[in-house]
């Protein structure tokens, strides 16, 4: 029999999908997704360590933090925070995404550890095939498979992740290693300008470092970056070492033109250098827009081009890109799945 409906992706979107899913009584399928060389189960936050945007998980300590935000009648038996993060402790990225599934399982969703290698949209039911277990056929179906972000591929970039390098501004630069430090943008699109902008709220000077000699963003973008004082740009360079021993202290960068070597000293590296969206298994099947990302197909709904499918998360947003952003998604598109099943009498 076919299922109602299959999420395919395992991150806040595609789990907060299923929690509304699995409450709305349609014992939802969710496809986690194993074996990708750059993704995870529990997705992109997986590869993070604390997140304090993340609203009602703030930094800090969540004991104090409880008995400051609600009556003390309220007090909950929290337990304090960890022996040596007494004053800064926030919730791990994999934490917060393993409540939200643990909430999914809770309302009776179901979960098959499997990447989802092609859909057959040609018939109704859709049929999922997946790497190894049997086609599942199923009437709605909700692809939250996420989106990567793009790195140099250096290994000591690799060591650095966590510890000065961030693909995510808006994410990390707040945290306290990066606060009033130099820190570097790497990239020269639209995204690497607003990257830098963001962060200059909190380094002391922000690099934006570039191998060409002038920036690929639009012209009102250059004209941003170009003109922040406490932006300053580094042409004609690519990063060639990340420097330090635990924590990220410099970057050895490479004349693109000439070939010699200098190093600039920075507590941050922010790659801005674009993200690959998680689309490959569908095989074109689905519209997507000029950088990859699923369109959507009505305004401020989670349909794709194909009706009885809808997106929710990174994997339809080359804007926002959050944690919440995606949960908010993944709940409007099981609200969509939910209402087109009774349009559909299923
Ligand atoms: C280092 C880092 C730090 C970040 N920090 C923050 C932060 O502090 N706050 C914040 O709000 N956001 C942060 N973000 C952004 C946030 O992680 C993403 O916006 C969010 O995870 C996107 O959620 P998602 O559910 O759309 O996709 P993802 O989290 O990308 O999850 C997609 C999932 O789908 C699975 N999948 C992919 N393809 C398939 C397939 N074919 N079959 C089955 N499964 C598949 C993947 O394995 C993955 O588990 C950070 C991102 C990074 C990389």
């Amino acid at each position: 029999m076919a299922e109602h409906v299959v999420i395919i992706g395992s991150g806040p979107a595609g789990w907060s999908a299923a929690v509304y899913a699995a409450r709305a009584n349609l014992r939802p399928l969710v496809f986690e997704g194993t074996v990708h060389p750059d993704m995870i189960p529990l997705g992109q936050l997986a590869f993070t360590t604390e997140v304090e945007n993340y609203p009602g998980f703030p930094a800090g300590n969540i004991r104090a933090f409880v008995e400051s935000a609600v009556a003390s009648d309220r007090h909950y038996n929290l337990p304090p925070p960890p022996k040596g993060h007494e004053s800064h402790y926030a919730i791990q990225g994999a934490e917060l995404v393993e409540l939200i599934k643990q909430q999914a399982i809770n309302f009776g969703t179901r979960v098959v550890p499997d990447d989802v290698v092609d859909i057959d949209i040609s018939c109704c039911p859709f049929r999922i095939i997946s790497g190894s277990n049997p086609v599942v056929e199923a009437h709605a179906v909700i692809v939250a498979t996420g989106a990567r972000a793009n790195y140099l591929g250096l290994p000591s970039e690799e060591k650095f992740k966590n510890k000065g390098v961030s693909a995510c501004a808006v994410c990390d630069g707040a945290l306290p290693g990066f606060r009033n430090k130099p820190l570097a943008v790497i990239g020269g699109g639209d995204s690497a300008v607003e990257e830098a902008s963001y962060l200059t709220k909190f380094g002391s000077i922000v690099y934006m470092v570039h191998r060409r000699d002038q920036l690929r963003a639009s012209k009102i973008m250059q004209q941003r970056a170009l003109t922040n004082p406490k932006i300053e740009m580094v042409w004609n360079s690519q990063v060639d070492e990340c420097l330090g021993d635990k924590w990220l202290t410099g970057i050895r960068l490479k004349n693109s033109q000439t070939g010699a070597t200098r190093e600039l000293a920075v507590s941050g590296m922010f790659v801005a250098i674009g993200h690959t969206p998680n689309t490959a298994f569908l095989h074109e099947k689905l519209e997507t827009n000029d950088k990859g990302y699923l369109k959507l197909t009505r305004p401020f709904r989670t349909w794709t081009s194909v009706e009885g499918i809808f997106a929710a998360g990174d994997v339809a947003d080359d804007y926002y890109r959050q944690a919440i952003t995606s949960a908010g998604t993944g709940c409007m598109a099981a609200l969509d799945a939910e209402r087109w099943l009774v349009e559909q009498g299923l």
